[in-house]
């Protein structure tokens, strides 16, 4: 079966914030993402995968029961946002128990006609997101977490030994992570926002030196183009996701990453760079990919990303990356060393590569690299308050975003147009041998030097925001308010 599948249904519009219509997870961004793929014939000839709700019973392989029993106990429209209270970032309401359960259920209906084989690769098209949920948790806009209950069906209930989880969201997947980190069967691959702790979460367990099954590629720098992300995939995860031999490959989704769409700390990916990922992770395990929709807050943007994500799960043309001749950022470059010396001890490709690029540092006459120590992280004192602010029930539920000027808003459409009007659809590859680039990562006092200025440059505007915040009466900041607390 060549055909792809996807997974839409209006009924998970129905989750919505009934007190404030500001919010960045707005209903309508799977609606506009499915009228995009419509509009571009993109869903043409492919299965439209029936949704249903996820059962109790499903939704328990990652969640207690009461959490589901929690939510069916609110009534009023106070009972949904007094819930929020007591979670970091996250809205209600009476329709939002179904839509999540629907999310959930139509995630493990595009798993399972993939892994049946039914359909060749699948996009489900669902809201609210998963990635932040785990547990008792649900936050972050996630109620429950959509791949990690699908990938946990796929090896309860469908009894595969290997699946692979990529995620390529804004965010950290800190539920998924806690959901299946101790889960031998299942591996999850992540590039996310980290800034030394001072991004959310403001845990360690996302950095490079996680435990358990994890390759977390932390970024500490705002502004890394697809050409970052395309070589942390070459070097870092395409290689383990060959020596892992995924039987299923779930894609966390989101689109947050894209030039823009977080405002002043954006990534800088373009769109064509989701499609390449889902085109080279099919390579990996043909038919077996399943993207699910995470983030992703500005439509200019992240419908052109879903329209390109679509491409790659049809193995359709995409559009040429020209990166070749443009240098790795040297933020990125350390990082990719700091995982592969971490990852090296459990993978043996990455330990071959490891070895070859030590080989040559030695011959350019450089030293051997060696991470700094001890790490920095900045977010002990963060998690501590957003800990209290949780605990004391006094989280924001309105209001989180500033919204986007007409100028700002204006530039980003901008910047898209311009990458989108050079698109030539060829059938070029990404790179020819990629795993010979190793000059790329070289390594010495320059780089190392540029690093960590840029690092700290990102890092600062996190940094500072929650100091201003904390050193103020009257601040606001996504958890909270200082007057309120
Ligand atoms: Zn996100």
């Amino acid at each position: 079966m060549s055909v792809a599948g996807f997974v839409y249904d209006e009924r998970m519009l129905k989750h919505r914030c009934p007190y404030d219509d500001s919010v960045a997870e707005s209903p309508n961004r799977i609606k506009i993402i499915y009228d995009r793929l419509t509009a571009d014939e993109l869903l043409n000839g492919c299965i439209h995968i029936p949704t249903r709700m996820a059962t109790d019973e499903e939704i328990e392989l990652c969640h207690p029961k009461e959490l589901i029993e929690s939510l069916q106990q609110l009534r009023t429209q106070t009972d949904h946002e007094e819930h929020c209270k007591g979670r970091d970032l996250l809205y209600l309401c009476s329709d939002s128990l179904e839509a999540a359960q629907l999310a959930a259920g139509g995630t493990i209906e595009a798993m399972k006609t993939v892994v049946n084989e039914k359909c060749a690769n699948a996009f489900a098209i669902v809201r609210p997101p998963g990635h932040h949920s785990h547990g008792n948790l649900p936050q972050g806009y996630c109620i429950f977490n959509n791949v990690a209950i699908a990938a946990k069906v796929a090896v309860d209930k469908l009894g595969l030994q290997r699946v692979l989880i990529v995620d390529f969201d804004f965010h950290p997947p800190n539920g998924t992570y806690y959901s299946v980190h101790n889960d031998s069967r299942i591996v999850l691959a992540s590039l996310h926002n980290y800034m030394h702790g001072a991004a959310w979460p403001h845990t360690e367990d996302m950095d490079y030196t996680a435990p358990g099954n994890a390759v977390h590629i932390p970024l500490n720098r705002v502004g890394f183009t697809g050409r970052d992300y395309l070589a942390a995939f070459h070097h870092i995860i395409l290689p383990i996701a060959k020596e892992w031999n995924p039987q299923l490959i779930l894609v966390s989704a989101g689109f947050d990453s894209a030039l823009g769409d977080m405002g002043a700390v954006s990534q800088a990916v373009e769109a064509p760079t989701y499609g390449h990922i889902v085109s080279l992770l099919n390579k990996i395990a043909p038919g077996k990919v399943c993207a699910v929709l995470e983030g992703g807050y500005f439509p200019p943007s992240y419908t052109e990303c879903a329209a390109m994500t679509m491409r790659g799960i049809r193995g359709q043309p995409l559009p040429a990356v020209r990166f070749q001749d443009k240098p790795l950022n040297p933020v990125m470059v350390e990082t990719i060393w700091n995982c592969l010396v971490h990852l090296s001890v459990k993978w043996d490709c990455i330990k071959g590569h490891l070895e070859a690029l030590q080989e040559a540092q030695r011959r350019a006459s450089l030293p051997e690299f060696v991470p700094r120590t001890p790490t920095i992280f900045l977010g002990k004192e963060m998690r501590a308050h957003f800990d209290q602010v949780i605990a004391r029930k006094k989280c924001r539920t309105r209001e989180w975003m500033p919204q986007r000027s007409a100028e700002e808003t204006a530039a980003i459409v901008a910047a898209i147009n311009q990458y989108v009007d050079q698109y030539e659809y060829k059938t070029e590859k990404v790179i020819e041998k990629y795993e010979e680039r190793l000059d790329e990562l070289r390594w010495c006092q320059v780089v190392s030097s540029e690093a960590f200025i840029q690092s700290a440059q990102s890092t600062l505007m996190f940094y500072q925001r929650f100091k201003t915040y904390i050193n103020s009466t009257d601040g606001k900041l996504l958890i909270g308010d200082r007057e309120n607390f």
